[in-house]
Parts: C-alpha cells; sequence; structure tokens
C-alpha cells in the first residue's frame, strides 16, 4: 500500500458512534484511503478492559461496517503482553514502508502522549492526528509536548481536526449499561444486538 493510511487504536469497550463519528471526520479531512481501527489487547497507558478482547475485536468489525473506508486489524489482540504504541506503529512502518501513515486519536489520548512508552519514536515514524473532545482543548497541551508540538504543527506533522465535537465516551455508556439505562443514539445498532447477545456489560438487555 502507497496510499494514505490512518491507524485508530483504542479499547473500544465498546466501540461507540463517537469513534465512527471522528474516524469518519479523520478520514474527510486528511483524504485517507483507509482508517484501520486497532483494538488494544492489553493497553499500556489505560486500565485493564474490562470485556475479553474477542468481543472488543467482534464489536469493532461490526463498527467498521459503516464506511468502506474502514477496516479493522487484530495486530495487538494476537500479539499478547501489554499493547504499545510503538511497537503497533513499527510494524505497520515495515509493511507499509511507502505510506503515509497517520496516528490518529482523541485530544485526551494527545495530551497524555508524552507518556506513552518511546513516543518520540512514535511522532518520528507516523504522524498524529487529533480530534476535539469535551474537556480536552487540542491547544492545552503539556509542557513536555510542546516543542514538539510547535515543529509538528509547522511541518504538517501534526494535525488538529477541526470536526465538531462528540460528547460520546465508552466509560458513559458502561455506566448506562450498568445502570439499566438506554443508548439509544451512543451505539451502532449491530454492536447493540452484539452487546444483547452476548449479555455484556451486566445490564438489563432491553435497554441496549
Ligand atoms: P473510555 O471511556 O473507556 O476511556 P473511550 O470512549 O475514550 O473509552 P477509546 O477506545 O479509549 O474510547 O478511544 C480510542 C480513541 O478514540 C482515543 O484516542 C480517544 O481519545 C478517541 N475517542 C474516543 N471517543 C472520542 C470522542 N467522542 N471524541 C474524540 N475522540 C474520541
Amino acid at each position: 500500500m502507497t496510499g494514505r493510511l490512518g491507524l485508530f487504536g483504542g479499547t473500544f469497550d465498546p466501540p461507540h458512534l463517537g469513534h465512527t463519528h471522528i474516524a469518519r471526520a479523520f478520514a474527510d479531512e486528511l483524504d485517507l484511503d483507509t482508517v484501520i481501527f486497532l483494538p488494544a489487547g492489553d493497553p499500556y497507558h489505560k486500565a485493564a478492559p474490562s470485556t475479553p478482547a474477542a468481543h472488543r475485536l467482534a464489536m469493532t468489525q461490526l463498527a467498521a461496517q459503516a464506511d468502506p473506508r474502514f477496516a479493522v486489524s487484530d495486530l495487538d489482540t494476537v500479539r499478547g503482553g501489554t499493547t504499545y504504541t510503538a511497537d503497533t506503529v513499527r510494524i505497520f512502518r515495515q509493511h507499509y514502508p511507502a505510506a503515509e501513515l497517520w496516528w490518529l486519536m482523541g485530544a485526551d489520548s494527545l495530551a497524555a502522549l508524552h507518556t506513552w512508552k518511546d513516543w518520540p519514536s512514535i511522532v518520528r515514524q507516523t504522524r498524529i492526528a487529533a480530534a476535539a473532545r469535551s474537556g480536552f482543548a487540542l491547544s492545552a497541551l503539556p509542557s513536555e509536548l510542546h516543542a514538539w508540538a510547535a515543529q509538528a504543527l509547522n511541518d504538517g506533522s501534526l494535525h488538529l481536526l477541526s470536526a465538531p465535537l462528540s460528547d460520546i465516551s465508552s466509560t458513559d455508556i458502561r455506566g448506562r449499561l450498568k445502570n439499566g439505562q438506554h443508548t439509544g443514539g451512543l451505539l451502532d445498532p449491530a454492536v447493540a444486538a452484539y452487546i444483547r447477545r452476548h449479555k455484556l456489560y451486566g445490564g438489563s438487555p432491553e435497554n441496549v
């Protein structure tokens, strides 16, 4: 592949319409040929997901049917051990040496990028695109990232998405499911059906 490839890592526990909304916006704004969703096995920078990787992968595959530019990779779930983005990016770089690679993320992830293992190697091997997220201004970066961000904005290797915010989070959805609240408008219907079928997140199925 020599085109423009977006890599969208996350726990996807569960994948929600905020994910597909920003993935579509990234694809439109950066003119990406493909956005590859990469559910993490055991993410390094987050608490271990409560849902087995096989379910998160299956739900992400259903969510990714929303757009022909979307694909899903099981690279990070089959690799085992802690998922380090630096490893994921290195593997994609080796597989697609001529592609223009973008790592896609929300502003909460961008604000914590300097805490990711080998983060300088990530930003050397891929461009970064970030979407605004409630509570996280794209402009309010920690001082550790200032020098890199200034340079990267200048040379085009950091792109701040101009698409409007989506308020949706997996944390909120898990809470709603547990408390028997509705999740209408937050989940793709196929993902909601999967959650019902597999009785995930401990709620009453009719509200999903
Ligand atoms: P949780 O609530 O469990 O932390 P999440 O909703 O943040 O989950 P993740 O799977 O961790 O979902 O997110 C994967 C990536 O998508 C992260 O970079 C995150 O910042 C980004 N993201 C998720 N939801 C949104 C959203 N509504 N707007 C912008 N970015 C988002």
